[in-house]
């Protein structure tokens, strides 16, 4: 339990060390590391996923895809099980941002249950803030398209967190609402 938090603690000050300099799309860009501490506290608190592992690797999941973050800086600081699930739900950027997309949806069924809780979050989370806060000069079908491609991947991952996939698909039902 103890070493949990502190792993935890860690995870969350490496993280909000990487993303320092970093602001969401939104039209307030908003503090970067809101939004791995929203993963967080979806898979605590709505999901019921307890395992530190899993909770860290939320923490830092966007770290190498967005920041000068390595794996094997990772591996070093948080272990190889830790690094193995944040390299699992980073994508590829030698690949185009429309290749990306598709290589989600394709993986997504493939990757360990572990990381799939962290990409189930990361939608949950998405899904949500493109309805509250979406990003600056989304339009309403910019929007759509990104829940529609959002559902494709949690699409593939059913049967991992019934509660997470409803949280999700709770969210989803929000689209007509789209600003
Ligand atoms: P993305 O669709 O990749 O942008 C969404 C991502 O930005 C999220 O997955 C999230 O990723 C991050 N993000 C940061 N702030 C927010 C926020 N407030 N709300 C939601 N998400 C946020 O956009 P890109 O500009 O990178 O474009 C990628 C693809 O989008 C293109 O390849 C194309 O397919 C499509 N596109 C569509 C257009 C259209 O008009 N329909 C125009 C241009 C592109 P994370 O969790 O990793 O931070
Ligand atoms: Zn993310």
């Amino acid at each position: 339990m103890k070493s949990g938090l502190a792993l935890l603690l860690k995870a969350l000050a490496f993280a909000a060390h990487k993303h320092r300099d970093q602001r969401r799309k939104d039209r307030d860009s908003s503090p970067y590391i809101n939004h791995p501490i929203a993963l967080a506290k979806v898979l605590v608190n709505e999901g019921g996923v307890f395992d530190t592992n899993v909770l860290a690797a939320a923490l830092l999941h966007d770290t190498v895809e967005d920041t000068a973050t390595t794996r094997k800086q990772l591996q070093r600081s948080f272990g190889a099980k830790i690094a193995g699930i944040v390299a699992e739900v980073t994508d590829d950027k030698r690949h185009s941002k429309a290749k990306r997309k598709a290589l989600q949806i394709r993986h997504a069924a493939a990757i360990s249950p572990e990381a799939k809780l962290v990409k189930l979050a990361d939608k949950i989370c998405n899904v949500r803030d493109v309805a509250s806060r979406p990003p600056a000069h989304w339009d309403r079908q910019r929007q759509r398209e990104y829940f529609e491609w959002a559902k494709r991947v949690v699409d593939r991952m059913r049967g991992t967190n019934p509660k997470l996939e409803a949280a999700f698909d709770r969210a989803y039902a929000k689209r007509s609402r789209l600003a």
